[in-house]
């Protein structure tokens, strides 16, 4: 037998089909493209991560009645507007799909809740024109109040990423950990061990427990 032989899906194209029925019933996700059985775990176990974050009552994320979750090749990892994601099949991880999850609740709700954030926070472009026109010079990337950001910043940086990241650091606070260490926003300078020890951290706590 051939050790390297990568062994076939389990799951036959009916399997799969039932496996989009439940993503649908359970979570009103409409998820097309070509699952095969690892991407669907991927985005079953997120969807459960992800909404789950107010176990109590699902349908309280009933924004998603029309959303979208399309696998199609791309340069990015992920691409959202209203009620369509977009997820790259290459290298696809939970990370990615919470964080464009996040992105699609923000935007269904007309992207209210990073400007909420980015108020909460008092972050915000203090030159946006030459952020513009010198998109690699960090004195004008986005200025982050009450750090830390949840994993660094950069220069695509801005109040929609910082609240999906910060969405995605608090469901993988470990991973958002290691990706600030590595961008030189070490949370421990700030006093905190965790993601959830951080403003937004207790900020995103504090969104999704709301009644
Ligand atoms: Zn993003």
């Amino acid at each position: 037998m051939d050790r390297n032989a990568v062994s076939p899906s389990v799951l036959t194209a009916g399997d799969v089909s039932i496996h989009i029925r439940q993503l649908f019933d359970r979570f009103g996700i409409h998820a097309e493209g070509n699952w095969d059985e690892d991407k669907l775990r991927i985005l079953e176990e997120s969807s459960f991560l992800f909404f789950g974050m107010t176990p109590e009552n699902y349908k309280k994320w009933f924004w998603t009645e029309n959303l979208v979750v399309r696998l199609e090749d791309m340069s990015k990892g992920g691409l959202t507007s209203k009620n369509l994601v977009l997820l790259n099949p290459a290298n696809l991880t939970s990370w990615t799909v919470v964080h464009e999850l996040a992105h699609a609740w923000d935007a269904s709700q007309g992207w209210k809740l990073s400007t909420w954030m980015a108020r909460a926070t008092g972050s915000q472009f203090n030159y946006p024109l030459f952020h513009r026109m010198f998109p690699k010079s960090k004195s004008f990337w986005y200025a982050v109040g009450n750090p830390p950001p949840p994993c660094g910043v950069d220069a695509n940086f801005n109040k929609l990423e910082d609240f999906a990241e910060s969405v995605a650091a608090y469901l993988f606070p470990e991973e958002a950990k290691k990706r600030a260490e590595e961008r030189g926003w070490s949370y421990e300078r700030f006093g905190c061990q965790n993601f959830h020890e951080t403003f937004r951290g207790k900020w995103i706590d504090q969104l999704v427990h709301q009644k």
